[in-house]
C-alpha cells in the first residue's frame, strides 16, 4: 500500500516530469482581462510582476490564499499604467509583500532566490513615454530564460533587439509587449521560433488590442496563447531550458 501510494505520488509530481530532484519554476499568467498580472513561483520564493487593474487585486488576493502562499517576496511593477499597476495599493493591503520594485534600469540585476534572478534590459534612459519606459525584464532560471517586455512599442523593441541579440535568442516564453501590438520586425525574428512560447495578456479593451492585423493564422508564432481566449494560463519550467503548459 505504502508503495502504492508513493507511486501515485511520483506521477503526480511535476518534478517526475522532468525526471530531476527540484521542482519546475511556475508561471501562472492570471486572467485579469485588460492588463497583466504574472506570478512566478519557485518552491522557495513567490515574485509578482505587475498587479493587474484595480478590480483584479481581490481575486489575486484569493487565489494566493487558497493556494497556500503567504507572502509575496518580490513584486515588480512594469510601469504605472491603471492596467498593470491599478491593483498594487489595494494588494498590499490585502497580502504580506516582501520588497516592491519600480524603478530600475538597464544593467540591474536581483537575485530573487537561489535559482531565480532577473537581469534588467530596460529601460536605460526614461523617454517620457510609460509604456516605452516599461522595465523590461529577462528571468534566468537555470538555462531558462523568460522575457517581459512590458508595453514597450516597436522602436524600444528594435532597440533591445539590438543590444540584446544574445539575450533574446536564448529566450524559450515571452510575454507578447502591449496586449499583443505591433512588433518590431527584429525582435519578431529574434523570438518568433517554433519553440517559444508567446502569452497575449489582455481583456475587453477600446484600442483594438491585440492588433487583428498580427493575430491572423499565417501570422502568429506556432505556440500562441491568449487570456481572453484561454483564460489564466499555468506554465512549469525546468532549469534546462524544457518548458510545458500545467494546470
Ligand atoms: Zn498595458
Amino acid at each position: 500500500m505504502r508503495n502504492l501510494l508513493l507511486g501515485s505520488i511520483l506521477l503526480i509530481c511535476p518534478t517526475w516530469v522532468f525526471g530531476i530532484q527540484e521542482s519546475p519554476l511556475e508561471i501562472r499568467v492570471f486572467d485579469v482581462g485588460y492588463g497583466q498580472a504574472v506570478l512566478l513561483k519557485t518552491n522557495s520564493c513567490a515574485t509578482l510582476v505587475d498587479a493587474g487593474p484595480a478590480a483584479s487585486a481581490e481575486k489575486i488576493a484569493g487565489w494566493l490564499v487558497e493556494h497556500g502562499i503567504r507572502r509575496l517576496d518580490h513584486v515588480l511593477v512594469s510601469h504605472d499604467h491603471p492596467d498593470h499597476a491599478g491593483g498594487l495599493e489595494k494588494l498590499l493591503s490585502l497580502c504580506s509583500v516582501g520588497t516592491v520594485w519600480r524603478s530600475l534600469r538597464r544593467g540591474d540585476r536581483l537575485s530573487l532566490s537561489s535559482n531565480l534572478t532577473v537581469r534588467v534590459l530596460g529601460p536605460e534612459e526614461l523617454s517620457g513615454d510609460p509604456n516605452d519606459d516599461s522595465l523590461v525584464l529577462i528571468f534566468e532560471w537555470g538555462k531558462t530564460r523568460l522575457l517581459f517586455p512590458g508595453d514597450i512599442g516597436e522602436k524600444r523593441q528594435g532597440e533591445i533587439a539590438d543590444k540584446d541579440r544574445r539575450w533574446l535568442k536564448k529566450v524559450r516564453w515571452v510575454l507578447w509587449p502591449h496586449h499583443g501590438d505591433r512588433l518590431h520586425p527584429d525582435f519578431e525574428r529574434l523570438l518568433k521560433k517554433p519553440n517559444v512560447f508567446w502569452v497575449v495578456s489582455v481583456g475587453p479593451n477600446p484600442y483594438g488590442l491585440p492588433n487583428p492585423a498580427w493575430m491572423n493564422p499565417g501570422k502568429v508564432p506556432a505556440r500562441l496563447f491568449r487570456t481572453d481566449r484561454d483564460g489564466s494560463l499555468v506554465f512549469l519550467a525546468d532549469r534546462h531550458g524544457r518548458l510545458e503548459v500545467g494546470r
